[in-house]
């Protein structure tokens, strides 16, 4: 039985309501979670000591413009959401974008451009795994997908866990590297 509750004025159903709740929150948290562990592992790469300080000015200068480039491009296909007529997942969940912006931004030595496209990539990618899928051949086009996950149900929630245990192991790696320096420094 669909859960069909109307409350008075309210123009939408409950359960569309909290559809949109979960399409807003849930996936979006999902992608932020994504983009974090891009974004840490960047850093982690570059300095392979946790407690780096992150304003130090080399640090500024070149490792946080490319996890900051990483976690924007991570929430950044959802723009669509905002921009009025245009469809959701369309032209910005287009992989081609991305994928050709990637080795341009890479052979114009633009890294964070680089990056900003691995996480629009990784967006496109988490995005795929739905039901609704992302379009490919025609970025207007229909649109393909794993359907391995509903939005708001288990298999999301179990990515989320995924990516958490992913971003578990590189703050241990980050730290590993730390004591690893103390010991032989
Ligand atoms: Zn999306």
């Amino acid at each position: 039985m669909i859960f069909q509750l109307r409350l008075p004025f309210y123009p939408l159903p409950i359960t569309q309501v909290s559809k949109q709740f979960k399409e807003i929150f849930i996936n979006k948290f999902n992608h932020t979670l994504s983009g974090i562990l891009l974004s840490a592992g960047i850093i982690t790469v570059k300095y392979p000591v946790i407690e780096v300080n992150l304003l130090h000015p080399s640090v500024l200068e070149s490792a946080m413009p490319l996890a900051a480039g990483a976690l924007i491009g991570s929430v950044f296909p959802d723009i669509d959401i905002r921009i009025p007529g245009l469809e959701h997942r369309t032209i910005t969940h287009w992989p081609v974008i991305y994928g050709t912006g990637l080795v341009l931004s890479y052979f114009a030595g633009y890294l964070w451009l680089f990056f900003f496209c691995i996480g629009c990539l990784v967006h496109v990618l988490l995005d795929s795994l739905s039901l609704m899928g992302v379009p490919l051949l025609n970025p207007f086009g229909k649109r393909r997908g794993f359907k391995l996950m509903v939005v708001g149900g288990y298999a999301e929630a179990l990515c989320s866990v995924i990516i958490l245990i992913g971003i578990f192991c590189v703050w241990v790696e980050a730290h590993n590297n730390n004591i690893w320096r103390l010991i032989y420094d």
